[in-house]
């Protein structure tokens, strides 16, 4: 453990459990081996989870395989009555959970305490949803006969989740799989494991019984889950991460003809029309832009701003941007905490540097910021020409490239310019063109006049090389049900 963990820290890092989750039994991996969980802030070793092999994930396979007639036969009232005390477990061990959170994936604690809330609302959400499981009864077309349809549990699934929400990618998949009666294999990023170990405690604490929710950590993801993919038992992989992993996982989930949910990269367009209240743009653009330190599919990758107001824009967000702290996410006032790995900035300073080659004028930052961490300056961006890399390429860090339009068709066509579909921010004071221009978007969701989508009452997710599937709101559980209709002769 690291030599600058603070008393509390070293205290929360102590309290999770570092083992595999199998079968409702904390065990070591059958070969021993260990993963390192870093601090991105220092780079400083700040745990060792057990290392999966594939044997001990078939293993949790197994559990799951076994558990599922029993789960899927529990009562509604139940399983949401345990997704409800798992979020109030949450809610009351708030503190903690956000200060693992920060220590595993950098973001200030602020933002750790709001994802920690976003993610409890999820089981809170899908605790209600358990018990609204409902078929549909109809009197056939030729009056005849009658047609009625159930809803059943998938089955067993495989749930892959990043490291940039450690907590929320979680309870998204694993919230409407409980509810919906599924079993589940559950593996997170090997970057973040210890907010996942810390769910699944929470879990079993709250009476979730053994099987239902298996949690493997492991550094060799590829090889540990491939035998689970091709395993006839499985009914279901849902994934979120980059799309390059995604597609492949949809190449295997062919083998089995898995359901498929893909909640996959971004390349969100920001517009700024004329009409718009610019200083709420502005605003809109803080929040797009900077939550989770820009590593968020959801973050805003590009603006683009209407000719006449682009200027005062850009100066306006390079002045807010401006008086951002940067530094460790466990300190007091930092707002942007570091990336999540030196790959990872050393991307986004290759995206910088090529953007600024080609032309674009830096009004802010433009580098990496100073510290043993992964640390990269607020940076903004303006004039920046069409064939920058970064207007194609999801930057995932705290840089705003900001570009014009003249007109609303332009507007429109430039933001559609992309494979990627998963949200677009538009700003504009006239309710007409926010219609025309939200229905000409290609994505799966927009924030109109906010810089913010995610809710756990909503369907979130994408079009395109976004992916496909939606998670939260009444979608989020259909994706675990099958539906079976019965043929009635009366
Ligand atoms: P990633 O590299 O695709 O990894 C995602 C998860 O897949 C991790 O758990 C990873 O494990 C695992 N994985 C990697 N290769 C695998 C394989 N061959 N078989 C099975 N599992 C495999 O993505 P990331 O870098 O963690 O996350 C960032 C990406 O996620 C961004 O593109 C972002 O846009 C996207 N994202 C999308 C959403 C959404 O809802 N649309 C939400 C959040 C993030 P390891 O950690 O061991 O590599």
């Amino acid at each position: 453990m690291t030599t600058t963990a603070t008393k509390n820290e070293a205290a929360v890092l102590d309290g999770v459990p570092k083992q595999l989750y199998i079968g409702g039994e904390w065990i070591d991996p059958a070969e021993g081996g260990t993963l390192r969980v870093e601090d991105p802030a220092t780079g400083e070793t700040i745990a060792e989870v057990a290392d999966a092999r594939p044997d001990d994930a078939v293993r949790a396979l197994d559990a799951a395989v076994a558990a599922q007639a029993e789960w899927a036969a529990h009562p509604p009232r139940e399983r949401g009555e345990i997704l409800r005390r798992a979020f109030e477990a949450m809610t009351e061990r708030a503190d903690d959970l956000a200060l693992l959170m920060t220590l595993e994936m950098g973001k200030a604690l602020a933002e750790s305490k709001a994802e920690v809330a976003y993610a409890s609302e999820f089981l809170r959400w899908f605790a209600e949803e358990a018990v609204r499981i409902e078929g549909r009864y109809s009197v056939a077309p030729n009056g005849a006969g009658r047609l009625l349809t159930m809803k059943q549990p998938v089955g067993p699934c495989l749930l892959i989740t990043p490291w940039n929400f450690p907590a929320a990618m979680g309870t998204r998949k694993i919230g409407p799989a409980v509810a919906a009666g599924c079993t589940m294999v559950v593996k997170p990023a090997s970057q973040t494991p210890l907010s996942m170990l810390a769910l699944a405690q929470i879990l079993e604490e709250v009476g979730l019984p053994g099987g239902v929710l298996n949690v493997i950590t492991s550094s060799s993801s590829g090889s540990v889950m491939a035998p689970l993919i091709h395993d006839p038992r499985t009914r279901k992989l849902s994934f979120t991460g980059s799309t390059e992993v995604g597609r492949k996982l949809i190449e295997e989930s062919a083998d089995q003809i898995l359901r498929v949910s893909m909640e996959l990269g971004g390349n969100a367009p920001f517009l700024v029309f004329e009409d718009a209240d610019l200083d709420a743009a502005v605003e809109g653009a803080m929040i797009a832009k900077l939550r989770n330190i820009g590593e968020a599919c959801t973050a805003a990758n590009r603006f683009h701003v209407a000719e006449p107001v682009a200027e005062a824009f850009a100066a306006k967000l390079a002045e807010r941007m401006r008086g951002l702290k940067v530094g460790r996410g466990t300190e007091d006032g930092v707002d942007l905490g570091p990336l999540i790995d030196d790959d990872q900035r050393g991307k986004v300073q290759e995206l910088v540097q090529d953007a600024v080659s080609k032309g674009a004028k830096v009004l802010l930052g433009g580098h990496p910021a100073d510290g043993p961490g992964y640390f990269y300056a607020p940076t903004v961006l303006d004039d920046v020409p069409r064939t920058a890399r970064l207007l194609k390429e999801e930057i995932f860090g705290p840089v705003a490239p900001v570009t014009t339009f003249t007109s609303e068709e332009e507007a429109v066509a430039e933001a559609n310019d992309t494979v990627f579909g998963l949200v677009a921010y538009v700003y504009t004071g006239d309710v007409k063109r926010a219609f025309r221009v939200c229905e000409a978007l290609q994505t799966g969701m927009i924030g109109l006049n906010q810089g913010i989508v995610s809710n756990p009452a909503a369907p979130f997710g994408g079009v395109k090389y976004s992916g496909f599937g939606r998670e939260g709101g009444h979608e989020g559980i259909e994706e675990y049900l099958e539906t079976k209709y019965l043929a009635l002769n009366l």
